[in-house]
């Protein structure tokens, strides 16, 4: 069976602060966010921009947290208040995962890495 694995990463800075963290992440502050995003399928899709089934999806559509909090990103945003739940990296990556897979075809896998740190790094997938 063929199979494809699309790798895209980004980045995008946010403020966050963990609730009942006994500590200080327990404050707002920031992040440099980095997240490395993997879609492998066994088939081909069209996209919005492409009308034959040439892609597994487009970048466009995996990129969409790089974009501006106000623009439905997540870049310069509060992740407390973009993510709704405790905005853990573990957290980050599951909302990314959802995130993403509603906007792209059925049938792809996806892997989502979330490095909160150059050092710190959480990787989520279903
Ligand atoms: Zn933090």
């Amino acid at each position: 069976m063929p199979k494809w694995t699309l790798h895209t990463e980004f980045k995008f800075d946010a403020a966050h602060l963990i609730e009942g963290y006994d500590g200080k992440c327990g404050r707002m502050h920031g992040h440099s966010y980095k997240v490395h995003l993997s879609a492998e399928s066994n088939k081909l899709n069209p996209s919005k921009y492409l009308e034959t089934s040439d892609m597994v999806c487009d970048f466009r559509e995996l990129k969409w947290a790089a974009k501006d909090a106000e623009k439905g990103g997540l870049d310069h945003g509060v992740l407390n208040e973009l993510v709704k739940v405790n905005p853990t990296a573990e957290r980050i990556a599951e909302y990314i995962y959802k995130e993403t897979d509603r906007r792209i075809p059925e049938g792809i896998k996806l892997t989502i890495t979330v490095w909160e740190t150059e050092n710190s790094w959480v990787e989520y997938t279903e």
